[in-house]
């Protein structure tokens, strides 16, 4: 006999494990949760580099490219609506630099052990490492198999995410049964991503961390943008906050480079005034020492290298005045090569996804079957770092669970009429 639910939300991201608890705090009982990996929400424990940059007091709809469906969601569901949320459930917040809130534990971990806990507490079905084989809707059911079982529901919640960081779990697996059914994706592709970059000019600067202003050069002088930062260079890569900021004005350029400001306050006369005070208290020591003090030594020793195209024996004080501009110039503005962008495998976030017309925006159900619903990365939706797409996640995740469990508590009836009344109050 197959089982019977009222709702099954697929993928226990954070997206989804919202859904599950906003339907369940609604009223609703009968929740699965259909999740592949073999335990929930392991995306959430690598965010904010394992602190988990939960949302940002500065919301502005512009940081996703603003648009009515967009604006209506994160309105449903907003960023004190999110704090209060979790600090309900017993997660103390703290808001750090340029609006970013974190746990005030610093642990992604007790983000996801919070979002479990609730679960529990309202008697969420988990079911993980499953694999969904098809998704097919009749008599006013959605009857979905997975593992060779089926499950019938009267509402279903599509919280796959999209393809970034596919070993997290979100790697488009779902995507063939949603076309299947006829929904249509924005081609999805790599977003907020470092940038790639020759692994012999970053070989010996792995794991380096600089702040300064980064400038996206296309040709000689184009500066396509420009943001500041820290700066975090590895093998065969550039990532840090700003430059990934930096990849969403990539177009299929190519021809690019970063120019790195170490010192944006100096101008060029500066930096050279200082380097020339430096020659003279450094005249004894050799040259790979040199920018000691000045910057992170390995990049100090590369700036050397590439600023004199020669070996490291000679002594500072050996330096002449126009060796002195040439170092002084790649401390104004150092210039790496890009190859392009790194790929989902680096990427924290997917550009592209279900395309959102297929849904109203009121209720996140789709506008041709009745009962079905979607939310977080795997629409075509996503934000500037700084905790903006984790609120995309919570806000999304809320109004497709609320409105999932007043579809089924509704019994369907009325609901579209229901729900616009809804909307307009809001
Ligand atoms: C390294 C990293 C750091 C990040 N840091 C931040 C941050 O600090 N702040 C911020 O705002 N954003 C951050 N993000 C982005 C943010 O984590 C995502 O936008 C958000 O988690 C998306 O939530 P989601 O629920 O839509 O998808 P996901 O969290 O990806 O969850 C989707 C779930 O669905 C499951 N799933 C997928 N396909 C199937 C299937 N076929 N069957 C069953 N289950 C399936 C997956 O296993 C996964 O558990 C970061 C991303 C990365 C990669």
């Amino acid at each position: 006999m197959k089982k019977r639910c009222n709702l099954v939300v697929i993928g226990a991201g954070a997206s989804g494990m919202m859904a599950a608890i906003s339907a369940a705090s609604a009223g609703l009982d009968g929740i699965m949760i259909l999740e592949h990996n073999d335990r929930v929400g392991k995306k959430l424990l690598s965010t904010g580099n394992g602190r988990c940059n939960i949302t940002n007091i500065d919301p502005d709809p512009e940081y996703y490219g603003s648009s009515l469906f967009i604006n209506e969601v994160l309105s449903g569901f907003s960023v004190d609506d999110t704090m209060n949320f979790f600090e309900d459930l017993g997660l103390m917040l703290s808001v750090e630099d340029q609006g970013r809130v974190y746990p005030r534990c610093s642990q992604a971990s007790a983000v996801l052990d919070i979002l479990r806990f609730a679960c529990d507490r309202y008697g969420i079905d988990i079911i993980c490492s499953v694999k969904i084989q098809s998704i097919d809707k009749r008599d006013g059911y959605y009857s979905i198999r997975f593992n060779g079982i089926g499950v019938e529901t009267r509402s279903v919640i599509i919280a796959c995410g999209g393809k970034a960081a596919p070993f997290t779990g979100s790697d488009g697996s779902i995507n063939p049964l949603l076309e299947r059914m006829n929904y249509s994706f924005a081609p999805q592709t790599p977003a907020l991503v470092p940038f790639a970059a020759d692994p012999a000019l970053t070989k010996t600067l792995k794991g380096v961390r600089v702040k300064g202003d980064v400038l996206l050069v296309k040709g000689k002088n184009n500066v396509i943008a420009r943001e500041s930062g820290e700066i975090q260079f590895n093998e065969g890569s550039i990532s840090g906050v700003c430059v990934m900021q930096l990849s969403a004005r990539v177009a299929g350029d190519d021809d690019l480079c970063l120019a790195i400001r170490l010192f944006p306050e100096l101008s060029r006369q500066q930096i050279f005034d200082r380097l020339k005070a430096k020659r003279e208290q450094m005249a004894k020591a050799g040259i790979a020492d040199y920018l000691i003090g000045f910057v992170n030594k390995k990049l100090g020793i590369q700036i050397i290298k590439r600023s004199l195209n020669e070996k490291l024996n000679r002594h500072c004080g050996d330096l002449d005045d126009n060796e002195l501009g040439k170092i002084a110039d790649m401390l104004f503005e150092m210039r790496i090569p890009v190859r392009g962008l790194c790929g989902f495998d680096k990427a924290q976030v997917t550009s592209g996804g279900l395309l959102t017309a297929q849904f109203d925006r009121r209720t996140l159900m789709s506008i041709k079957d009745n009962g079905l619903f979607a939310c977080g990365e795997i629409l075509d939706v996503h934000g500037l770092c700084g905790g903006y797409n984790l609120q995309w996640a919570w806000s999304s995740g809320y109004v497709a669970g609320s409105s999932a469990a007043r579809f089924v508590l509704h019994n369907g009836r009325g609901f579209n009429q229901r729900m616009a009344k809804w909307g307009s109050e809001r």
